[in-house]
């Protein structure tokens, strides 16, 4: 039987550091579906069809084995969908271990049937986040070294225009 995982996220936008764990849950299973959820809470600066493209265009050289979709609702129930039996998640510093067992632990609640798998980046991506990118633009500092230039140009326009 095929392996399936869902990879959720806002990912506003994708930087190297989603790209490492996208990379990592490829070793692992047959199929990997990047989830870029479409509607977040906090606004997004890029439309979920942005995001999608821009995960679309980070990833192009990448195995057939990975699909990207934009998804709306709950993360259990897309990844049920997909008959995906784990849901992964990136795991950086500390600050993200609360937030994380939480909704591990909520969506456990709502199904028993999916696993949360926590994968860790290498420590040059392990502070590296889209609000900091978004940051760093919005300030004119460089970020080729967090970000594929794609993502650089796409998110530099938009600030610009913001
Ligand atoms: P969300 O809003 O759902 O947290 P993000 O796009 O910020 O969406 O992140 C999606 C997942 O990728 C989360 O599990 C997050 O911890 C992980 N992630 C984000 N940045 C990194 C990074 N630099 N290294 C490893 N995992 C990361």
């Amino acid at each position: 039987m095929k392996t399936i995982a869902v990879y959720p996220g806002s990912f506003d936008p994708i930087t190297f550091g989603h790209i490492e764990i996208i990379k990592r849950g490829l070793e692992i299973f047959d199929t990997v579906y990047v989830a870029v959820a479409a509607n977040i809470r906090k606004k997004p600066l890029l439309t979920a069809q942005e995001r999608v493209h821009l995960v679309q265009q980070s990833t192009l050289g990448f195995n057939k084995r990975l699909r990207v979709e934009a998804f709306d609702g709950l993360v259990v129930d897309y990844a049920l969908k997909k008959k995906a039996k784990v849901i992964i998640r990136g795991l950086r510093a500390t600050s993200d271990f609360d937030y994380e067992f939480q909704m591990a632990l909520t969506n456990r609640n709502l199904t028993d049937k999916i696993q949360t798998l926590f994968l860790m980046p290498s420590q040059k991506h392990f502070y590296l986040s889209s609000s900091l990118i978004k940051e760093l633009v919005w300030l004119g500092g460089k970020v080729s070294d967090f970000v594929p230039a794609v993502v650089e140009k796409k998110i530099s326009r938009k600030i610009a225009a913001e």
